[in-house]
Parts: C-alpha cells; sequence; structure tokens
C-alpha cells in the first residue's frame, strides 16, 4: 500500500509462519495487515518483504526463530518500495538485501516522504492494524534501501532450488517485481495484488500500465500457482487475472475522460457504473494517468 491509503478488513493475523507448499511460508501481520514470505533452502534462505519498521523486522527474525530449525536468512527479497515492505530490512543485517533498480533509485526519497506522512498524522489508525507505537518506530527507523538491484531479472541460488525475481513494467509502483519458486509454484506479487482491500492507487501509481504488468506476470503462473498478495490471504491465478480486468477497467474510464471534452476536476468526480472501486479511492489514479497522456509541452 502506499501511506495510509485504503482502509482494509482487520486482519486475520496468523501470529506466525505457515507453511504454503514445501518449504515456502507466509506470514501475515496485523499492522498494515501485510504478508512476509520465507523460503527454505540448502543455502539458507530468503525473506520476502520485512514489514514496517526495524522492530516489526526483528519480530519477523524472532517468528523465523521461532520455526525450530536452524534457519540463516542470507537474502532479502523487497517487492517494491514501500516502508511497510521495507522498513525492517536494517533487521536483517547479514542478509544481502534485493529490489529492482528503481527501488534504490527511490528508497531515500520514499522514505521522507513517508515519514513527512506520518510526523504530521501519527494518529493510531485502527483500520489499518497500527497503534501510536507502530507509528513512531516508524519514524525511527534508520532506512536501509537494496545492496544488489536488477532491471529486468535476478536469481538467487540457494543450492537445492533457486527464488527468482521478474521485473514486467510499471503498476502499484516503478518497481515491484514478482518473486517466484519454481520448484514449487508460489509466487509472491507484492501489492500489484491485494486481497483484504482492493489495489492501492497512490500518488506513485502508473494507473494505465499497471494490467499489462500483470498480465505478464501471470504468464509464469499456472492454474495451480500460489499467489501471494502484499496484503491478505493467498490467491490462484484466477483471482489475479479478475483484478487486472478490474484495473484495467478503471485504465479505460481515465483513457476515455482524458480523451474526451471534460476537465480534470470533472474526471475526478464523475461515477461511472464501469468503476470497480469507490471514486474516492481513484483520485491519485485519476490524476495520475491524466498526467501520463498528458503529451510533454516542447
Ligand atoms: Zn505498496
Amino acid at each position: 500500500m502506499s501511506a495510509q491509503a485504503t482502509p482494509r478488513a482487520a486482519a486475520e493475523s496468523t501470529r506466525g509462519f505457515v507453511e504454503v507448499a514445501d518449504r515456502v511460508f507466509v506470514a501475515r501481520y496485523r499492522q498494515w495487515d501485510v504478508n512476509v514470505g520465507l523460503v527454505l533452502g540448502r543455502h539458507g534462505a530468503v525473506v520476502v518483504d520485512t514489514r514496517a519498521s526495524d522492530v516489526q523486522g526483528s519480530q519477523v527474525l524472532d517468528d523465523i526463530r521461532r520455526l525450530g530449525r536452524d534457519i540463516e536468512v542470507r537474502h532479502v527479497v523487497n517487492t517494491h518500495v514501500h516502508f511497510d515492505h521495507t522498513f525492517g530490512n536494517a533487521a536483517f543485517d547479514t542478509a544481502t538485501v534485493h529490489a529492482h533498480d528503481n527501488v534504490g533509485r527511490t528508497t531515500e526519497a520514499d522514505a521522507e516522504r513517508i515519514k513527512a506522512a506520518f510526523r504530521a498524522d501519527p494518529g493510531a489508525g485502527p483500520e489499518y492494524g497500527y497503534t501510536e507505537r507502530d507509528a513512531a518506530e516508524v519514524m525511527a527507523t534508520v532506512v536501509r534501501g537494496p545492496d544488489r538491484t536488477f532491471g529486468s531479472n535476478a536469481t538467487i541460488d540457494l543450492g537445492d532450488r533457486v527464488v527468482t525475481m521478474t521485473y514486467a513494467g510499471r503498476g502499484h509502483t516503478d518497481g515491484d517485481v514478482a518473486v517466484l519458486v519454481p520448484d514449487t509454484d508460489v509466487m509472491f506479487l507484492g501489492d500489484l495484488v491485494e486481497e483484504s482491500a482492493h489495489p492501492s492507487f497512490g500518488d506513485d501509481c502508473w494507473p494505465l500500465e499497471w494490467a499489462d504488468t500483470l498480465s505478464s506476470h501471470l504468464i509464469q503462473a499456472a492454474d495451480r500457482t500460489v499467489v501471494v498478495p502484499g496484503h491478505g490471504r493467498p490467491v490462484d491465478g484466477a483471482f489475479v487475472g479478475r483484478q487486472r480486468d478490474e484495473i484495467a477497467a478503471v485504465a479505460a474510464v481515465i483513457r476515455e475522460r482524458r480523451l474526451g471534452l471534460g476537465s480534470l476536476e470533472e474526471a475526478l468526480r464523475a461515477p461511472d457504473p464501469r468503476l470497480p472501486y469507490p471514486l474516492d479511492d481513484l483520485g491519485s489514479a485519476i490524476r495520475r494517468g491524466w498526467d501520463h497522456l498528458t503529451p510533454p509541452t516542447p
């Protein structure tokens, strides 16, 4: 998600890691209802996303230790730049942090933006499952960006299995990657897909490109693929296809309005039965889509 964007149903927190496929685990946490992945191999473990603060990242490490195996986390992958997926990186001091090039480029600015948003409104967000203490921990976190970035694809070799990271274009942000464990058909899609709320269109989203990005990722998914969203319960490829179509519907309405004669202010206010999500949650999508369709002035 982006900042305190979309309210979501109270998380059905799992309180710890649950195995969703052979040595692939997911933990779902109450604060911001965020998912963290864990992939075990012969040469250590990969953690996918790290929660919203260094304190929360340490709690992830505690939950990993609680699995009772001798697990060494050697790699962290950030699915995208947002704080609720990256601010826990600092807790994984022996791991290499991987992310898309654009995450490396925007980490610092995005961190400042979110800290400023919390400073301006540090109040607890019960609908997001966080307390004032959680917000204080976000603001106090010394942010650690990626150590290793990539443009299109990268692979982590765990000895007996690999974990692949794929970039297929912009969507929720300009740096969303899919993390795949090919021998188990599990795919982590970050906030390109959400289950416990509709997709989050923040002021860094790419609404007109998002659906195509999801289509590209879906090529790698089979019917039986378990898709772990950034927020909410694991879904399947059919769910991702439906959400892709909803995002394409949002893009179609934005294009139609931009090519019509109306103003941006009218576009932001006009209801349309084809819009699958509340108009109030689409302000950034409409504004950004409008800009992306406006030719640059020479
Ligand atoms: Zn996000």
